[in-house]
């Protein structure tokens, strides 16, 4: 592709700007800092643009072009109407809301904030909601820092923070940014956190215990009420790492199951476009006992019903600018308010039934390590192909070459040459069918032509990298 300075021609110009007729000033602007030549901008046409934008978004991958099974990652279609919602706030900005008087002139925006954290206490079986965590990881680390400021008010320094071996990175990240220790417990050989270990771990040293659940090898945990009972006992608290909500939504709350705090991923659950690292939003459910540490300021519901927003200067402070990040917040509000309780209840039930038809599907041909009725996703193993010198990251980038996203690989870390899928319940039976024959062929290929699979991508700009220098030696212009 050329690149747009190659199409630059001297006076080509895509805009007309007015001629200034207000006195050139330097603005107080330091001699330093000015520029005394023109930038050297690219001078093309509006189509010269128009196409170069155009081709850059085609070298992208999204689930607007193709299924984009990447576990974990629940990349679900979300409707466009939602990005019209979105866009209705864009002229409104949050500092309104703290001016003085400014809460009258967003009462709209404040009432959606409010109604949102309802929605989420409502779903997940919690009494309190803040909206303020950026992502997933942000909500756990929130989390834990007031599960810290809990036991804190008791006068109790504890020391650890549990978590299962299968847990996503970002847990034992968030409670070691918070100060704490982690102890790992190792998966038992069905498929969830050894207990007997974890009984052995817990004792009043131990600040919390996080849990996925389904967990990271989409298996939803039956003891997770012992696990809390066993937490509890021992003075600790349950933090729920609610990234996999899809799996559960309107069957099971964790708040009624023992939980007392739980993070929520809004771009995954509750349809927002995500991708490459955002836009996100985690935001936190507490039970009642944690209500005052909440991070400040909160929207507030008065008698009068209207809304307002007042400090919370008891809590842990601010986690974020403002209320999070409202775009997303808009999406999520739009998306249950939409839905329902009904529709939500058949997203959970379409996305476990699109798993496990996968899962069935493909269980011939691939080592199938935790062989048992999954939930949102389903975790194959490359362990056959790579006896042949085939391994996931092969099968991953053929899929590529065939028009998919790849699934996860290499997570979760407890099973070797890891490919997790999740189909999300807005595809097709057609699509998943699609996928299941390009899933066989390349099976088919590792044992037949696994040139072909090494040489993959062929069809992408750029064919196979080294991922790791390619990420810390970004080079963003190819020739
Ligand atoms: C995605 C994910 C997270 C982290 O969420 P981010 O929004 O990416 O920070 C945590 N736990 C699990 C199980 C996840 O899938």
């Amino acid at each position: 592709m050329e690149l747009i300075y190659e199409k630059s021609v001297p006076g080509r110009t895509g805009v007309r700007i007015p001629v200034a007729d207000i006195p050139r000033t330097t603005g107080g602007f330091p001699a330093g800092l000015r520029r005394f030549e023109p930038a050297a901008f690219p001078e093309v046409s509006e189509l010269d643009l128009v196409r170069h934008y155009t081709n850059l978004s085609r070298r992208n991958f999204s689930v607007d072009t193709n299924f984009y099974p990447l576990g974990s990652c629940t990349m679900k279609y979300n409707a466009k109407v939602m990005e019209n919602a979105a866009a209705l706030f864009a002229g409104c900005h949050p500092v309104v809301a703290l001016l003085p008087g400014g809460e009258k002139l967003v009462q709209g925006p404040l009432s959606l904030v409010w109604e949102l954290e309802r929605q989420l206490a409502e779903i997940t079986g919690m009494d309190e909601v803040t909206t303020q965590p950026l992502a997933g990881a942000h909500g756990e680390m929130t989390g834990i820092m007031l599960i810290a400021a809990y036991h804190k008010a008791r006068g109790q320094k504890r020391k650890y923070v549990i978590v299962p071996d299968s847990s996503h990175g970002t847990n034992p990240a968030s409670a070691a940014m918070a100060g704490y220790e982690i102890v790992t417990i190792p998966t038992a050989p069905y498929g969830d956190m050894d207990l007997d270990a974890y009984r052995a771990a817990m004792n009043d040293q131990v600040a919390a215990v996080m849990m996925t659940c389904p967990n990271t090898l989409g298996l939803f945990n039956p003891y997770i009420a012992e696990i809390c009972r066993i937490a509890h006992e021992a003075g600790a608290l349950t933090y729920y790492d609610g990234a996999n909500l899809n799996a559960i939504l309107g069957k099971v709350r964790p708040g009624d199951v023992g939980f007392d705090v739980i993070h929520v991923n809004l771009h995954k659950t509750f349809g927002t476009p995500h991708g490459g690292g955002g836009p996100g939003s985690g935001p936190v459910g507490v039970r009642a006992g944690l209500i005052p540490y909440l991070p400040t300021p909160r929207v507030v519901k008065k008698d009068d019903g209207s809304f307002a927003v007042e400090a919370h200067p008891e809590g842990i402070g601010r986690v974020s600018d403002f209320f999070g990040n409202f775009g997303i917040m808009v999406r999520a509000f739009g998306y249950i308010t939409l839905l329902g309780r009904e529709g939500l209840i058949e997203v959970s039930e379409q996305a476990v039934l699109n798993a496990n038809y996968l899962m069935a599907r493909l269980k011939e041909e691939y080592d199938l390590p935790f062989d048992q009725t999954c939930m949102h996703e389903c975790v194959f193993s490359a362990a056959r192909q790579a006896k042949e010198g085939i391994h996931a990251i092969d099968i991953a980038k053929y899929l590529i070459d065939r028009g998919f996203h790849p699934p996860t690989v290499y997570f979760p870390l407890n099973v070797k040459e890891a490919i997790m899928i999740e189909p999300t319940e807005t595809e097709s039976k057609q699509t998943l069918d699609s996928f299941i024959a390009v899933m066989i062929e390349a099976a088919r290929c590792a044992k037949e032509s696994p040139q072909e699979l090494k040489d993959a991508p062929i069809t992408t700009p750029v064919g196979r990298l080294d991922e790791t220098r390619a990420a810390r030696a970004l080079q963003v212009c190819c020739e």
